[in-house]
């Protein structure tokens, strides 16, 4: 509760923990417990502080890695890279080392994707305000901290003052109740979410998923959907605290010790939104009725079954939306009305921030276990960290997706967005399990399906979209 009574929402509680100053009718200036940073948007922001002659306010609360431009084939001497990543890498190393920034680089056992990075090593804890110049810092969402990208000169703002403008967000519950059927995925449940709403159906909202379909998921699985929130166009998105939160947490390197986490745990136990708190907008989903989705189009939110058929423009009523859907069949090249599944492809890339976790890799390798990749696929396995990589090879899962023929690489982005090298080719198509199908995102000219791992590595294995259910 408030101190005025009211019941508050878990992202209402977190904003009024952090609020600096407020003035009626202009943003709030938040305080910020976590600033993640990685090469790509940081160097214009390190120079704007060395020109001004700012210190890094909080260096102990800013974290950084490598991963958008990393090379994930080696991490032998000399790196195949362009000159761009290699200088942006470089970049990195040199402001962390004169700001006084920890970093994982490329040496690190424990580099790797920013979003894998910070909850794998217990940095990312209930109730926190977490940013970083990246779009998907809403994974972090999963510990039931508010967490959100920001840009450039936003990024300038955290490392110079730890605060930043912000205005509130509103709630908005996305309800997620029954249990999934075999084969369907936390990926299934966000990618029909958006299917649902549409990539604006969150803007200006904070999604918070609620639901026993929810309260049933891991913590990994806990991220995937958090992470595709901005997709939906949240601002973020959340999962309150509970105990499988802190099962996840505990003996974590950066969680709390001894009585620092008892006093922890009975502050995170505050968090869960009040009975009787008010959300601006409600979706109710009944998980038994999901099935394993893929996206058709150019943006995350053309997705259907697996099992379905690519929609035709005329059952578009809005003209927009019509045109919208023109234009995406147009460049992935599509006939309306045609089942996505047994369409060809030629990538499948089971990576990104969204779904490179063990469990991920462990979903994937179970499909590929004794089984082949098609000789008309290639199929690239990123872990999202090197301490992923590490779980995946004490495992055994680097061998079944060697034995498979997919290659099994370094940590890193990869061809999520394709900056490091790793991309398709024009007019390739992959299965991919990372959270954006814009046009070129994988490579200009590439075709992107998201869909889960399971999907990914079924279809790995026929050479075609296929529900994993099917093998
Ligand atoms: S994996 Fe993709 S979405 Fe995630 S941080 Fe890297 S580039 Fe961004």
């Amino acid at each position: 509760m408030s101190t005025n009574g009211r019941p508050r929402t878990t992202a209402e509680k977190i904003w009024d923990n952090h609020v600096v100053a407020e003035r009626p009718g202009a943003p709030s200036l938040i305080y910020i417990d976590l600033h993640l940073c990685h090469e790509v948007t940081t160097p214009q922001a390190f120079s704007t502080l060395r020109a001004r002659g700012l210190k890094v306010r909080r260096p102990d609360l800013t974290v950084a890695t490598m991963d958008h431009s990393t090379p994930t084939t080696s991490r032998e001497l000399p790196l195949l890279m362009d000159p761009a990543g290699s200088a942006q890498l470089q970049q990195l190393e040199d402001n962390c080392k004169e700001f006084g920034i920890r970093l994982y680089n490329l040496k690190s056992d424990k580099q790797g994707i920013v979003h894998v990075v910070g909850p794998e090593l217990g940095m990312t804890q209930p109730g926190m305000t977490i940013v970083c110049g990246d779009s998907h810092t809403a994974t972090h969402g999963a510990f039931g901290a508010l967490a959100f990208g920001i840009g450039t000169s936003q990024v300038g703002h955290v490392l110079a003052t730890q605060c930043l403008l912000q205005v509130p967000s509103k709630p908005y519950e996305i309800r997620v109740d029954g249990a999934l059927r075999n084969g369907v995925t936390a990926k299934d449940i966000i990618l029909a979410v958006i299917a649902k709403i549409g990539i604006g159906g969150g803007t200006e909202c904070v999604f918070e998923y609620t639901g026993s379909a929810i309260r049933a998921l891991s913590m990994e699985e806990r991220m995937t959907i958090c992470n595709m929130s901005i997709e939906g166009g949240a601002r973020a998105g959340l999962v309150a605290p509970d105990d499988t939160t802190y099962q996840y947490m505990a003996g974590r390197e950066f969680a709390p010790k001894g009585a620092g986490w008892d006093a922890a745990l009975a502050r995170w136990k505050q968090l869960p939104t009040d009975e009787g708190a008010v959300y601006a907008k409600q979706l109710i989903l009944n998980a038994d009725q999901l099935e394993p989705m893929i996206t058709f189009g150019t943006n995350p939110g053309m997705g259907i079954p697996v099992s379905g058929k690519i929609p035709t423009p005329e059952s578009m009523v809005d003209l927009q939306a019509r045109a919208d859907l023109e234009k995406a069949l147009k460049y992935m090249d599509l006939q309306p009305g045609r089942p996505m599944a047994g369409h060809p492809i030629n990538v499948v890339f089971v990576g990104s921030c969204t779904n490179s976790r063990i469990s991920d890799l462990r979903a994937a390798a179970a499909i590929m276990k004794g089984r082949k990749v098609s000789p008309t696929v290639r199929m690239l396995v990123v872990p999202g960290s090197m301490q992923v990589r590490q779980q995946a090879v004490a495992e055994g899962l680097d061998k079944i997706f060697r034995d498979s023929g997919a290659e099994f690489r370094e940590a890193g982005c990869s061809m999520c967005l394709a900056m490091n090298g790793d991309q398709l080719e024009p007019g390739e198509y992959s299965v991919s399990t990372s959270n954006r199908n814009f046009e070129g995102r994988q490579g200009k000219g590439g075709r992107t399906f998201l869909a889960s791992p399971l999907t990914a590595a079924a279809s790995a294995v026929t050479g075609v979209v296929t529900d994993a259910r099917s093998l």
